[in-house]
């Protein structure tokens, strides 16, 4: 008796105390260890579905799409996709020209459209609004670049496509039903400013625009030159003349010549292959912006410049070009580049162009043209800029 009560029963409520604190502790840590687990997974995983066009190889051929957006984060904007346009550049990305492509690839970054969601601490638009998007989604915003509104210039840049997300995800471009983007990279739109003439602004505006502002060739009273009559080169014409320059066409084609000066705005056309042409234009331009983008020689171009002046390349072709180191030397100019804008800058170049009528020449497509709309990009058969009617012609399949 006494061995039960003195030694049995004690050790076997010990035992049973112990188990049951054991089961307890085990309890509450699956419970602890449960509960942050669910509630990040179902945060992290309320994405949007997507769906647009995207490109499955080097083909580039593009074809309908399903994806996800993430949620829409506290400083995120939702946006339905209204339009977006068919940048040069998106040609090389499907077609992976510069070797850097990520398939399934949807391109695009001329987007505009109209917020249907906000984060809660987005202060910048509200729904309704109608909103751009152009080259860049994402950046570090602490590096100099960043501080000094120069995003375009962070080594941490993230593209609005073919771009590696913070979060590890593939960014998607505009050729879509919808998009998401922190407020920051988001472009507020002018009322008076048409979206579907507008869109091309985010990327062929805001390129030609931080060109010639950088370079000073905003001056009023410049004679400036613009190489190539494309997508970027008729937008520069028409920021180039806003800004109260001359403006002299260098390009190719002969046959854009009447539309180059009656339609786009310019002052005078020179055909690149004529030697006469070329020679009675020798050392006339103080400036000049390159647009081209394929392999071209600049020395003729660079004969064109007044001493002192300055080329800007803002074509991006896929082959180095040769660099005429003496023509450079002989009258001190400066070749240099310049890539897109940041966003402070892009923002305020959507409002001049509105204020000043700057305005691109469009040809509106449906979504389903739009394999038929790269091919004639890329024979240069557009007049200027393709811009994809998203909002009433993308048919979700
Ligand atoms: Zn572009
Ligand atoms: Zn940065």
């Amino acid at each position: 008796m006494s061995l039960i009560s003195d030694f049995i029963l004690p050790c076997a409520r010990k035992i049973y105390t112990l188990i049951l604190t054991l089961l307890s502790s085990l309890l509450l840590m699956a419970k602890n260890r449960k509960r942050p687990i669910c509630e990040v997974a179902v945060m992290e995983h309320r994405t949007a579905n997507a769906f647009g066009w995207a490109a499955r190889d080097p083909s580039g051929v593009l074809s309908p799409f399903k994806f996800s957006r993430r949620a829409t984060r506290e400083h995120d904007v939702q946006i339905k996709v209204l339009y977006c346009g068919i940048c040069h550049s998106d040609l090389h990305a499907v077609k992976n020209d510069w070797g850097i492509s990520k398939y399934p690839l949807v391109p695009g970054h001329e987007i505009v459209g109209v917020v249907t969601r906000v984060g809660s601490k987005v202060r910048k638009v509200k729904v309704g609004d109608k909103v751009g998007v152009g080259c860049l989604v994402g950046s570090c915003r602490e590096c100099d670049q960043c501080v000094n509104n120069l995003e375009n210039y962070c080594p941490q840049l993230i593209l609005t496509y073919n771009s590696i997300d913070t979060d590890g995800t593939i960014t998607y471009g505009g050729y879509s039903n919808i998009m998401v983007a922190d407020e920051h990279f988001i472009i507020r739109w002018p009322e008076n400013l048409p979206p579907h003439v507008g869109a091309p602004l985010l990327c062929a505006g805001t390129t030609t625009y931080s060109a010639l502002r950088y370079y000073g060739f905003d001056k009023p009273g410049l004679h400036i030159g613009v190489v190539g009559l494309g997508g970027l080169g008729h937008v520069a014409v028409k920021f180039a003349k806003a800004f109260g320059s001359k403006v002299t066409v260098i390009s190719t084609s002969v046959g854009k010549k009447k539309e180059a000066i009656e339609t786009i705005g310019a002052d005078a056309f020179v055909v690149s292959h004529e030697p006469e042409e070329m020679q009675a234009a020798t050392g006339s331009l103080d400036g000049i912006i390159d647009t081209v983008p394929a392999h071209h020689p600049i020395e003729p171009l660079l004969s064109l410049l007044k001493p002192h002046g300055k080329m800007v390349m803002v074509g991006a072709p896929t082959k180095p070009l040769e660099l005429p180191v003496l023509s450079i030397i002989m009258g001190r100019r400066t070749v240099g580049g310049s890539m897109i804008g940041g966003l402070k800058e892009t923002q305020e170049m959507i409002d001049f162009a509105a204020e000043h009528n700057v305005l691109p020449n469009v040809e509106v497509i449906s979504m389903n043209d739009v394999n038929e709309a790269m091919e004639r990009l890329e024979k240069g058969d557009v007049r200027y800029r393709f811009v994809i009617d998203i909002g009433n012609t993308l048919k979700q399949e």
